[in-house]
């Protein structure tokens, strides 16, 4: 059974300090997303895959709702800046991308009629609105396919040429070399040798 939105809404809040619109909307797109698919939520197991395109509120309320995690290997970020999820039903391979209507924002007013401000009407219509008016559905095909996305646990290997380990396949093979995606031209740092001041700590 699916348990209660202000179970849910709790739980969020409490990792995040507080209760705000996009944690609402990150519960209610789960749980509609897990009504759709027809999964229980929150799982346990890692049948679903969400896949979030932003980091923020909204993804404490999708972990809350989902038991997805990314210490579970169930959540991914690629960070749009974008209020949205896709689930990913692991065995079925079916998948839903789920985002606010445009309209939603207004909307909420109507659903919050003694709220004292825009925030409070968002935080208040967003957990009573009807889904299919809160949110717009898409079925979609994940075009990473689902074994390069999680990968291969437990494989291990090392790179040729900063010796680093890397684990779970995630390895580039190049010029007959093993190469880790930082040696491979998707680092995200420059070493400080490299002409940066040192890190302060
Ligand atoms: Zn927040
Ligand atoms: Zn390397």
């Amino acid at each position: 059974m699916t348990r209660p939105l202000d179970e849910i809404l709790a739980e969020s809040s409490s990792r995040h300090r507080h209760l705000c619109p996009r944690q609402v909307l990150g519960t209610r797109m789960s749980l509609w997303a897990g009504e759709i698919l027809g999964l229980d939520l929150p799982r346990r197991d890692k049948k679903l895959l969400v896949i979030a395109e932003t980091d923020g509120c909204m993804l404490d309320g999708v972990i809350a709702a989902t038991g997805c995690h990314a210490g579970g290997r169930t959540l991914r970020i690629r960070d749009f800046g974008k209020v949205a999820a896709t689930f990913f039903d692991t065995r079925s391979e079916r998948a839903i991308r789920v985002a606010p209507c445009r309209e939603s924002r207004s909307l909420a007013q109507v659903y919050a009629p003694g709220a004292r401000n825009p925030w409070e009407a968002m935080l208040l219509g967003y957990q009573v609105m009807p889904a299919d008016k809160l949110f717009r559905v898409q079925a979609v095909r994940v075009t990473t396919p689902l074994v390069e996305l999680v990968s291969r646990p437990g494989k291990k290997t090392e790179c040729d040429v900063c010796q680093e380990e890397i684990i779970n396949g995630r390895e580039v093979a190049r010029a007959g070399l093993t190469l880790c995606c930082s040696c491979a031209g998707e680092r995200y740092y420059k070493l400080a040798a490299e002409g940066l001041a040192e890190v302060q700590i």
